[in-house]
């Protein structure tokens, strides 16, 4: 850029000064020529009629004229005396142009290289009663008086290079420093401001990169944050399962350690076999339940109208017997005809985890109250209990995988913490939106609007 700035500089300079050395010289020249003139008039006026009209008058009056030339010819214009040219007598100067005008207006002028010097001379010549009398000077050629300004112009060049080059650095500065600055700034800061409105579109590219740059950081911090939870959260899964898995394998391979080695009499045998059969089979289950879970992720299967109506009066007489094991009493309040767009095994899944926690986490002789209605754009579903509650500080947690609030009624009550987990997921790929109120020992109610 440097380079540039300089080349143009330099360039228009050196331009000028040409023109300006051109056009002086002409101005010069054109001066030299007019004072030539007016000094060949003043000249003439000394002019006598006593000089002879011969080489000898010519040389006498140029003498008097400090060596200005003198030529006299005749009224046809023929030479009769020169000064500095005493052979051109009778050569015919008619032709000259300063004769021509000397005839027809009494004097006259021209500027012309002389034919017999071989020099720029002023010619200025006026007709007497003799003839003609012509006096000439030397003048300096346009040419001339170029050439002896070349030296002068060639140490303005040199000064004109130095300007240039201060004068490059200078612009140069000036122009780069603000544009080194909003560089810096772009890398400190979000948004730089323009230091003069020429560079705006600059800074305006500036901060749009710095705004997408930020944005795509962002993105990828999230992202990021969404590996690691996803890593987390799968280690989690990994670790609960072995946990959850982990109790019924101690106890089925410390009975079995026990049988084969004929440690046990014929009551404990039963009681260890009874074991044995009761924690395969919850290992069953949670096998089960697990790949339950996991599978909801990848149910693309089509939905279809299902009769929450019909199915959730099915549901409640199937699990009578157990809130009769409990002497619970049931309140239902379910409109007939209720149709989700659905599958008939989430929405049984939603149903029956609800109920069935509402009845193993229930008082002795509690109560539940079921309601489905219709709404505007679907239908709501609660479950209300009044049973041991949920805290506040666990009812955060509730939905998450293998929660369970009473660790202890973990394998005891056959919970392991994914039903809620399970209803969460079904929920939350269908659109429906679940929520949860609870007050310790007086009950739980969960909501389910369904679109
Ligand atoms: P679990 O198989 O242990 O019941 P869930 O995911 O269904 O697992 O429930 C998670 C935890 O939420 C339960 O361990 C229980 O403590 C609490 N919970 C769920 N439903 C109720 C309810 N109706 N009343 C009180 N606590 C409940």
């Amino acid at each position: 850029m440097r380079k540039r700035i300089f080349i143009i500089a330099f360039s228009i300079m050196t331009l000028m000064l040409v023109f300006y050395a051109v056009l002086s010289t002409q101005l010069f020249y054109d001066s030299a020529v007019l004072h030539t003139k007016g000094h060949l008039k003043v000249y003439m006026n000394a002019y006598s009629e006593e000089f002879s009209f011969d080489n000898y008058g010519a040389q006498a009056f140029s003498q008097q004229l400090n060596g200005v030339r003198v030529t006299f010819l005749d009224g046809n214009g023929t030479v009769t005396g020169d000064s500095e040219q005493p052979s051109l007598v009778g050569s015919a100067h008619v032709d000259r142009e300063e004769v021509k005008l000397a005839q027809s207006e009494g004097e006259g002028y021209s500027v012309r290289s002389s034919d017999s010097i071989g020099a720029d001379m002023v010619y200025y010549c006026v007709k007497t009663d003799s003839g003609y009398v012509r006096l000439a000077l030397f003048t300096d050629s346009e040419l001339g008086v170029f050439k002896d300004s070349v030296p002068t112009l060639a140490w303005f060049v040199f000064v004109i290079i130095i300007i240039c080059m201060v004068f490059t650095y200078l612009a140069s500065e000036h122009i780069i420093s603000p544009v080194k600055k909003i560089a810096r700034d772009a890398a400190m800061s979000r948004e730089v401001k323009p230091p003069y409105p020429e560079l705006k579109p600059v800074t305006d590219i500036l901060n749009r990169r710095n705004m997408e740059v930020a944005s795509k950081i962002k993105e990828l911090s999230e992202e990021k944050e969404l590996v690691e939870r996803a890593q987390k959260s799968k280690n989690e899964f990994i670790s609960n399962i072995t946990h959850e898995m982990n109790t019924p394998l101690t106890s089925i391979k410390g009975y079995t350690e026990l049988l084969s080695g004929g440690m046990l009499n014929g009551e404990q045998q039963k009681i260890a076999y009874s074991t044995i059969l009761n924690q395969s089979e919850r290992l069953t289950k949670l096998v089960s339940r697990v790949i339950n879970y996991n599978e909801l992720d990848n149910d693309e299967l089509p939905s279809y109208e299902v009769n929450a109506s019909t199915l959730l009066k099915d549901l409640i007489s199937t699990l009578m017997p157990s809130m009769g094991k409990k002497s619970l009493s049931l309140k239902s309040d379910i409109e007939d005809g209720i149709i989700v767009n659905s599958r008939f095994e989430r929405v049984n899944q939603v149903f029956s985890n609800l109920i069935r926690n509402a009845i193993r986490y229930n008082k002795e002789g509690g109560e539940i109250a079921i309601t489905l209605k219709k709404e505007e754009n679907g239908a709501v579903f609660s479950v209300r209990d009044t049973g041991i509650g949920i805290s506040e500080k666990d009812i955060g947690r509730i939905f998450e995988r293998f929660y369970t609030v009473d660790k202890s009624h973990n394998g005891v009550n056959g919970g392991f913490g994914l039903g809620l987990a399970t209803v969460k997921k079904i929920c939350k790929r269908s659109g429906w939106i679940i929520s949860v109120e609870s007050k310790i020992d007086e009950g739980t109610c969960f909501t389910v609007k369904i679109k």
